[in-house]
C-alpha cells in the first residue's frame, strides 16, 4: 500500500518535505482489531509537533495522521462491533489501558498508557490502517468522508475544550487562535450557548473576517483588549504571547483553557511579561486540555450531526501531504485540511 512516512525528526523551516511517499505492506488486523480502507485523513497541527519533535513518534518510520475516515475491510479474530463495509473513523486516542482509575471513569484521555494514533502507532496518511474495534466510531450519515475527518480531532477536542471552560449560557467566550478547531468551536458554542457573545483574537485579517462571518460579535489581534471582559477563553495557538495577552481580558474567576499538545519555544520569553495583578489576580485560572476521550469523540459526532455542523475543508491528495503541512505551518489556514486517499495514484 502507499503511505506517507516520517523517518526522522525534522526542522520544517529548512526541510519542506519531511514525509516520504513509500510502498509498504498492508497491515493485518490482529485479534479484536479492524482493517480500515482509508478514504480521507485530516491534517492536524499536532503533526507539526510530531515532525519537529515536540511530541515525537514512539519509533520510526511512522505513518502520521489521526483524523481517519474509511470503510471496514477486514475483521480480526473476535471483532464484532462493526461489519465489513461499515464507515468508521479513528481519532487521536489509539488505545489506553482500560483498567486504571482514569479509564474506568471515562477519562481514558488521561491514562498513563495512552497511545496516540499516528504517533505511537501507524495512522491514516496511508491507504490502510488497523485499530482496535473499541477505538473506532461509526460516522453519522450527515457527513461526507472529508467533512467527517476534521470533526474527529479539531471538532472533538474543541468540544472537550468548550466543556472544560465550564461557561454558562449568556457568559462571554473568547477564542484566541482561529484555525480548524476555532471555526468548529464557534459553531458549537453558538448552538450550546445561544445567548453568549463570542470574541475572536486572530493573527490575520482573513481569519478575523471569517470569525465575524461565523457569528463572532468582535474580532481583533491577539494583543488587543476586548470591548468586554470574558468569562472564559480557549487558546488554540502554538505559542505563548496569546496566552499572556488573553489573561488580561479574563473576567474575575475567568478560566483560560489551553488547547495545545505542546507550545513552541520561539516566544517563551513573553511569559516574563506576566503581571500577577493584571493577569492572574481575582481567581483567574489556567487549564490545559489533554488529548480526547472516546466519550468526547462519540458525544461530539452525535452533537455535530444534530446541529448540522459543516466544517470548511480544503482537500489535498496523499502525495501532497508535505504541501498541506507546510501551508499549515506558515499559517495559511481557512478551514481544515484533509488528504484524500485516491487509490489510483
Ligand atoms: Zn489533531
Ligand atoms: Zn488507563
Amino acid at each position: 500500500m502507499k503511505a506517507m512516512i516520517l523517518k526522522q525528526i525534522s526542522d520544517l523551516s529548512r526541510n519542506k518535505s519531511p514525509l516520504e511517499l513509500v510502498d509498504m505492506d498492508k497491515p493485518i488486523p490482529k485479534a479484536g482489531e479492524i482493517l480500515i480502507n482509508v478514504s480521507v485523513c485530516g491534517v492536524c497541527h499536532t503533526e507539526l509537533d510530531e515532525i519537529e519533535g515536540r511530541t515525537p513518534p514512539a519509533s520510526f518510520p511512522r505513518v502520521l495522521g489521526h483524523q481517519v475516515v474509511g470503510k471496514v475491510e477486514k475483521l480480526g479474530d473476535g471483532a464484532v462491533r462493526f461489519k465489513k463495509g461499515d464507515r468508521v473513523g479513528v481519532a487521536w486516542i489509539y488505545s489506553s489501558c482500560g483498567a486504571c482509575r482514569y479509564c474506568v471513569e471515562g477519562n481514558d484521555n488521561l491514562c498513563e498508557k495512552f497511545r496516540a494514533t499516528g504517533r505511537d502507532a501507524d495512522g491514516g496518511y496511508a491507504e490502510y490502517m488497523t485499530v482496535s474495534e473499541h477505538f473506532a466510531y461509526g460516522i453519522p450519515e450527515a457527513f461526507t468522508d472529508s467533512e467527517a475527518a476534521p470533526l474527529l480531532c479539531a471538532g472533538a477536542i474543541g468540544y472537550r475544550s468548550l466543556r472544560l471552560t465550564d461557561i454558562k449560557d449568556g457568559q462571554n467566550l473568547g477564542l484566541t487562535g482561529f484555525g480548524a478547531s476555532g471555526h468548529l468551536v464557534i459553531k458549537m458554542a453558538r448552538h450550546m450557548f445561544p445567548s453568549s457573545d463570542i470574541y475572536v483574537f486572530a493573527r490575520s485579517e482573513q481569519e478575523r473576517e471569517f470569525a465575524i462571518e461565523l457569528g463572532a460579535v468582535w474580532a481583533g489581534n491577539s494583543e488587543d483588549t476586548s470591548p468586554q471582559q470574558l468569562d472564559a477563553i480557549i487558546d488554540t495557538t502554538p505559542v505563548w504571547k496569546p496566552v499572556v495577552e488573553a489573561l488580561k481580558n479574563l473576567n474575575t474567576e475567568g478560566r483560560l483553557v489551553i488547547n495545545a499538545i505542546r507550545k513552541e519555544e520561539v516566544d517563551k520569553k513573553y511569559l516574563l511579561m506576566l503581571d500577577y495583578a493584571k493577569h492572574l489576580w481575582m481567581e483567574k485560572e489556567i487549564k490545559s486540555v489533554a488529548n480526547v476521550s472516546r466519550k468526547d469523540v462519540s458525544e461530539f459526532l452525535q452533537l455535530a450531526s444534530e446541529i448540522g455542523l459543516q466544517p470548511e475543508i480544503q482537500e489535498y491528495s496523499l502525495k501532497d501531504a508535505n504541501k498541506a503541512l507546510i501551508e499549515l505551518k506558515e499559517g495559511n489556514i481557512k478551514g481544515a485540511k484533509v488528504l484524500v486517499i485516491d487509490k489510483q495514484e
